[in-house]
């Protein structure tokens, strides 16, 4: 049940695809630590430091407290696009390829 080792304490990153990316900004509204939308109006994960990552498939740190708003913003993301992985074996675990 990949849900449920995701609830443990196990540490999580998130991505975007922003091939995909729509740029509404339903993200940034949820989660406004992590994503933020550049000026070229697609939405990038952001660093502990507040900067943007803007490498391809750059992935973050998702913060404990925060894993309940990277999670909505998964799953309402229209394009389907935010991914949300175990670190340790890089399995998805929340977004358009957790099993
Ligand atoms: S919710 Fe998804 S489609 Fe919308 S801005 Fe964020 S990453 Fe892009």
């Amino acid at each position: 049940m990949q849900q449920q080792a995701a609830t443990g304490a196990e540490a999580l990153e998130v991505w975007i695809d922003q091939d995909l990316c729509t740029g509404d900004g339903i993200c940034a509204q949820y989660a406004p630590e992590v994503f933020e939308l550049d000026i070229d109006g697609l939405a990038y994960v952001k660093n502990a430091q507040d900067e943007l990552l803007q490498d391809k498939g750059a992935a973050t740190p998702v913060p404990l407290p925060l894993l309940t708003d990277v999670v909505d913003s998964a799953k309402e993301c229209p394009g389907e696009c935010i991914h949300v992985r175990r670190v340790s074996d890089s399995v998805e675990v929340y977004g358009p390829e957790a099993g």
